[in-house]
């Protein structure tokens, strides 16, 4: 079983429902809710659904499941061998810190842990998120007193329901670009409390177009947006708000570091906790497992 290939595999364990990770594979073992997000985006049914506690015995193998806090679905995986006990952990994207549209993440004992290391750098130790959502209903409060419209800018899935689920608890009404609605729909049916919102229509400059309502859309989409609604006022939140980063093509004004990956601080505590043996890291630039041999523990950057 690869696990989260880049390529097609006969056997994968998908750990969320990212399109970099949504690969059409020969079967995948998945969580409810990332089999819904796996199914939009490649059309494939060849699915083993495994819920969070249940226990999978497949030969010598136990694999089991825990949730990653990164997305909705998204989830951690244990192996562990009945021969010799050895847990191998993969954590897939993942973060320490709470979120309203996804479960906390338990940090896993193991002896190998394979850990996402996005922001594996210092300096990347976000600020506490009830910190980082203040900065976000003032920021939108300051829009709306000055007699324009707010656009938070986030990834369609993961972000987007973040931000509409902050949103609707501090009492705004929010509209969303249309390439959200699918996956805000897969929240909806498992549960998850985004609010009533509404679609923009596909021409967002009608008169009609964000209603009063903040408009949630991904970042790609926030040129057009900015095009045909010129009161607009755009913001990002996104992880390399850290490194003062506004994507420079784009017309947003503001980041904030609000972020669906563990930080330099998240990714200290799990190995603190998880006292594993050996340390691989994925993604990021190496900078992590770097960081872990100066404290002595043996660790390698798989560089993918
Ligand atoms: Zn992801």
């Amino acid at each position: 079983m690869w696990l989260d290939p880049h390529t097609r595999r006969p056997v994968a364990y998908v750990s969320h429902g990212h399109s970099d990770h949504c690969r059409p594979h020969g079967h995948a073992f998945v969580t409810p809710e990332t089999a819904d997000f796996y199914r939009l985006r490649t059309g494939r049914t060849a699915l083993t659904v495994m819920n969070i506690g249940e226990t999978l015995t497949r030969g010598l193998q136990e694999v089991d499941v825990f949730p990653a806090g990164h997305v909705l679905g998204s989830s951690q995986v244990r192996v562990r061998d009945l021969a010799t006990g050895h847990r191998l952990v993969y954590t897939g994207d993942f973060k320490l810190r709470p979120s309203l549209t996804s479960p906390s993440a338990p940090v896993l004992e193991c002896e190998t842990l394979v850990m996402e290391c996005t922001y594996g750098a210092p300096r990347f130790t976000f600020p506490p998120t009830q910190q980082v959502v203040a900065e976000l209903i003032a920021w939108v409060a300051a829009v709306i007193a000055s007699g324009n419209i707010p656009v938070v800018c986030g990834y369609a899935l993961g972000k987007a329901q973040e931000a509409m689920a902050i949103l609707h608890q501090a009492g705004h009404l929010v509209a969303v670009h249309p390439s959200i609605q699918p996956y805000a729909e897969i929240y909806t049916r498992h549960g998850v409390e985004l609010g009533p919102y509404v679609v923009m229509s596909a021409d967002p400059g009608s008169p009609s177009g964000s209603g009063g309502r903040v408009i949630v859309c991904p970042p790609q989409h926030a040129r057009s947006i900015r095009e045909t609604m010129p009161r607009t006022r755009m913001m990002i939140l996104t992880g390399w708000a850290i490194d003062g980063g506004t994507p420079g093509r784009l017309p947003i004004g503001t980041a904030l570091p609000l972020s669906d990956h563990a930080g330099f601080d998240d990714l200290v505590e799990y190995v603190e906790r998880a006292r594993p043996k050996i340390v691989y890291t994925v993604h990021g630039n190496g900078g992590f497992a770097q960081h872990l041999r100066r404290q002595g523990i043996e660790a390698h950057h798989l560089g993918v």
